[in-house]
């Protein structure tokens, strides 16, 4: 189990056998604080369902005018999930708080 922060808002993220009885992947609950993820999936089908679950999340939490329903997220995250695979540089340029300016130069 580890510790995330969404918006300000805290979750437990950790694997649970309770997922895989549901027949899905990722379960994500705003009461409870909680992110589920099922065991032994492949790694990008791990991230991209944690994504999915932070959107899921972001929406719930700000009462987004947004379809939550389970394509639309799933395309939001994908293609979020994506762009973080195909530009590492700039996920790291974000994380580093530099300016674009150092990452041109
Ligand atoms: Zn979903």
């Amino acid at each position: 189990m580890t510790l995330i922060t969404i918006c300000g808002h805290h979750y437990t993220l950790s694997y649970s056998d309770q997922v895989e009885d549901m027949h899905k992947i990722g379960i994500s609950n705003l009461r409870r604080g909680t992110i589920f993820l099922r065991r032994q999936m492949p790694t990008d089908l791990e991230h991209s369902t944690l994504l999915h679950e932070v959107i899921h999340q972001i929406v719930d939490l700000h009462s987004i005018n947004l379809p939550n329903d389970e394509t639309t997220i799933d395309v939001i995250a994908l293609a979020l999930f994506q762009f973080i695979q195909a530009n590492p540089e700039i996920v790291s340029y974000i994380l580093s708080a530099r300016t674009l300016e150092a990452l041109i130069a």
